[in-house]
């Protein structure tokens, strides 16, 4: 992190303006969230110590494969990436006493997507984060997705909430976010993926990812890099990156509970 911070610090004055704008989209977007939640939330007491939770909030990890699955395959196994950040990301939240991380798989054993959802259900997780990266048959493709649980369905609002925090937040730290805002939607028709961007607000009566489609708490599953190209995954692929963007969804969870993040280690 301290070499990646040196870099932020000694950008040209375009990269500074582009800085400054994906500071203000953070800025926007949790201005947003706080309006959100004023706006239809009005059923919940007011919390005088957003700071300090009573109890600690239960996160769900999922490191999105393991054990024989090894994940898609591309200049690294995509678990070299998920498993790296899931650890980093497990850590940050360990270290953090407003949250109780829930791993919902150890990197030997691969449970179904159903199975994960399940687990977390039962340790009461109040957000659930999935964690994969991409493959192309294209070299050229890049970039961060995050996926939502689609419109229609529960937990699709809050989900769509994070999902944006989760954007702003790695955009802020560099990433290039794919589609229209990196926000996305999967959808499942005889076998093959359709993928739609988060303007489509359609409600489309077909299956999404496993660990989303019968979600107990508001749940995302985060494409990080592209493992088939060498850039993006020396970016947010390698140890320095996983644990970047580890940072950047510890951020994202403090930034939608309300908490205040520990500084980054
Ligand atoms: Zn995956």
């Amino acid at each position: 992190m301290k070499a990646y911070t040196a870099r932020k610090t000694i950008k040209t004055g375009k990269k500074t303006a582009k800085g400054m704008r994906y500071i203000l989209a953070v800025a926007a977007v949790l201005a947003a969230a706080t309006v959100w939640r004023m706006l239809y939330r009005p059923q919940q007491p007011v919390q005088p110590h957003l700071q300090r939770p009573a109890q600690r909030i239960t996160v769900a990890v999922d490191s999105g494969h393991g054990g024989t699955d090894t994940g898609a395959k591309g200049l690294v196994n995509e678990t070299q990436v998920t498993q790296t950040t899931a650890a980093a990301l497990l850590a940050l939240l360990q270290a953090d006493g407003n949250f109780a991380p829930v791993q919902v798989h150890t990197d030997e054993e691969c449970p179904t997507p159903q199975q994960r959802a399940a687990i977390a259900q039962q340790a009461g997780a109040q957000l659930f984060l999935s964690l994969h990266a991409n493959k192309d048959t294209s070299s050229a493709s890049y970039g961060f997705e995050c996926y939502a649980v689609p419109p229609g369905r529960a937990q699709h609002e809050e989900s769509l909430l994070f999902a944006r925090i989760v954007c702003a937040r790695m955009a802020a730290a560099g990433a290039r976010l794919r589609g229209e805002d990196g926000v996305r939607y999967a959808y499942y028709r005889r076998g093959a993926k359709i993928m739609k961007e988060s303007s489509d607000s359609r409600e489309y009566d077909l299956p999404t990812f496993g660990v989303l489609q019968q979600a107990s708490c508001p749940a995302v599953l985060i494409e990080q890099c592209f493992i088939s190209n060498a850039q993006d995954l020396a970016q947010w692929g390698s140890a320095g990156g996983c644990a970047a963007a580890a940072y950047c969804y510890y951020q994202a969870i403090c930034d939608y509970f309300g908490t205040e993040p520990l500084p980054a280690p």
